[in-house]
């Protein structure tokens, strides 16, 4: 490796999904088109600003002699399993920004760490390699979503690893910058990174995955005091993604030390230990629908449901009614609900802002997430779908699309916005630009578990996890796998006894 005059030369790629194996529908290469789908200097427009880990790399080579090489980076809503046809487009696509780059001196990767291809149950461990072989001698830095399922030859084909530490991640940028300077300080010969992955035999449950909170607080708090020591590079705590049936689902850490493996493999120690001690914490609540709506009366309002079962985040369908349904049986409760319904918009679509309509709304994409609501509707405008976020949020992105959108109220106080598109709940933007005011509402439902917190806390006192039945159950034990590590609590008991 030589630096020439103008720098060092340093790419940036990102394959970025996260993959329900509990889904029928897959993910397709229209899903990444309608998703964030950017090649070149497109990458750096999108995101320079963002609070998006390309952001943050970005601005750090930006304070060095660097030439940066933004390829490629395509992400698609969390959804099912990434289609054949779409995997061999995003690996061609891979090879070819690879194969034109010319001489590269480092690379950073983005992959999210949970992606499943119908050919390739380790889809990210696959194209991890697929770029090792092409550049088999560069440092390889990258980031990592915690909800990565992360495997053994993921860490094999690169250097580094750095997740978020936050959940909801709003510290993506910092992350970024983060693993930019660990290139950079390894290209400069600074350190020499020496990174070990631990499997769990613990399933941290979706519910506990909040980290301003504890049991996950005292876990962070223990992972930064360990990170303080000397050699130790960097300490990332994988949460894990427990919807998908893969062998390397479940939680893990990852710890990158400068050169030593004995430290490394100590740090792990402590962390696992402290995992089995605690694990029955990492077991959550799981409030009924019933239970939440007794809850609701005397809580400061607005209350902001979390609908666990269909969380759009972790790839469910988004039109789940359970909570729909609910609300529309209990009085005086004025409530905000998002539901897709492509055909219901369709429909409305033919209609005036005034119109009352009769309508079947949501409950439509398979029979697990309940039957479509029935009801006179008041049509109250349709809005063309997109919108734009600025601050730190999960996920990190500026650009939203819902698709077509319409605004419909029901004659018992529920506002509902029927999406075109499965839209995640990151951003209030989403409410806000259609000009629906939060604060007037008792019930805000979000189809998330922690993602939404960071759009939605500043304006909902109240906050429920309701354990609503679906694709995203909050209890995992509900659903079947064939291919997950054993024993893995909570699945199995956990032996603690020989520690
Ligand atoms: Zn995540």
């Amino acid at each position: 490796m030589v630096s020439n005059g103008k720098g060092w030369r340093i790419g940036i790629l990102g394959i970025y999904h996260e993959s329900n194996t509990f889904i029928d529908q897959k993910t397709t290469r229209k899903d990444f088109e309608d998703g964030h789908l950017f090649f070149r200097a497109a990458i750096v427009e999108e995101y320079q600003h963002a609070f998006h880990e390309i952001g943050g790399m970005i601005e750090t080579l930006r304070q060095n002699p660097v030439q940066i090489l933004p390829l490629m980076y395509a992400e698609a809503t969390p959804g099912g399993i990434i289609r054949t046809d779409a995997a061999r487009y995003l690996i061609e696509n891979l090879k070819e920004v690879l194969g034109n780059v010319g001489r590269l001196d480092g690379l950073l990767l983005a992959p999210h760490g949970a992606a499943v291809a119908e050919n390739e149950d380790d889809f990210d461990g696959y194209w991890l390699s697929v770029v090792r072989d092409l550049f088999p001698s560069i440092p390889i830095v990258g980031t990592l979503d915690p909800h990565a399922n992360v495997s053994q030859k993921m860490v094999d084909k690169v250097d580094a690893f750095i997740a978020y530490k936050t959940n909801p991640h709003v510290d993506q940028r910092s992350v970024g910058m983060e693993a930019a300077q660990l290139l950079l300080d390894t290209l400069n010969k600074r350190i020499k990174p020496l990174q070990k992955l631990q499997s769990s035999r613990v399933a941290i449950s979706i519910e506990q995955q909040y980290t301003a909170e504890k049991p996950c607080l005292d876990l962070y708090a223990l992972a930064q005091s360990l990170e303080n020591e000397k050699g130790i590079l960097s300490i990332s705590i994988l949460l894990g993604f427990p919807y998908a049936d893969v062998a390397e689902m479940g939680s893990a850490f990852i710890v990158v030390t400068d050169n030593d493996a004995e430290l490394a493999g100590g740090a792990l120690h402590k962390l696992e230990l402290f995992f089995h001690q605690n694990h029955q914490k990492f077991n959550g609540e799981k409030i009924s629908i019933n239970q939440a709506l007794e809850m609701i009366p005397p809580l400061p309002k607005p209350v902001l449901l979390l609908d666990m079962g269909d969380n759009v985040g972790g790839g469910s369908p988004g039109d789940s009614t359970f909570l729909l349904h609910a609300l529309e049986g209990i009085e005086h409760c004025k409530s905000f609900v998002c539901i897709k319904d492509p055909d219901a918009v369709k429909l409305l679509e033919q209609h005036q802002p005034g119109d009352r309509i009769w309508l079947d709304i949501g409950g439509k994409s398979d029979d697990q997430h309940g039957t479509p609501l029935t009801s006179e509707v008041k049509l109250r405008a349709i809005i063309s779908g997109g919108f734009m976020e600025r601050e730190p949020r999960h996920g990190g992105q500026v650009h939203f699309d819902m698709g077509r959108t319409a605004i419909v109220e029901t004659p018992n106080d529920t506002t509902i916005m029927v999406t075109t598109l499965r839209t995640v709940p990151f951003s209030l933007q989403q409410l806000l630009h259609c000009n629906i005011k939060p604060q007037e509402y008792d019930v805000i439902v979000a189809k998330g578990v922690q993602a939404p917190i960071a759009a939605y806390a500043p304006v909902c006192p109240s906050i429920i996890r309701v354990n609503t039945q679906g694709v995203t159950t909050a209890d995992v034990r509900q659903l079947t796998y064939r291919k997950r590590r054993r024993p893995l609590f909570p699945f199995e008991a956990l032996n603690t006894t020989q520690e």
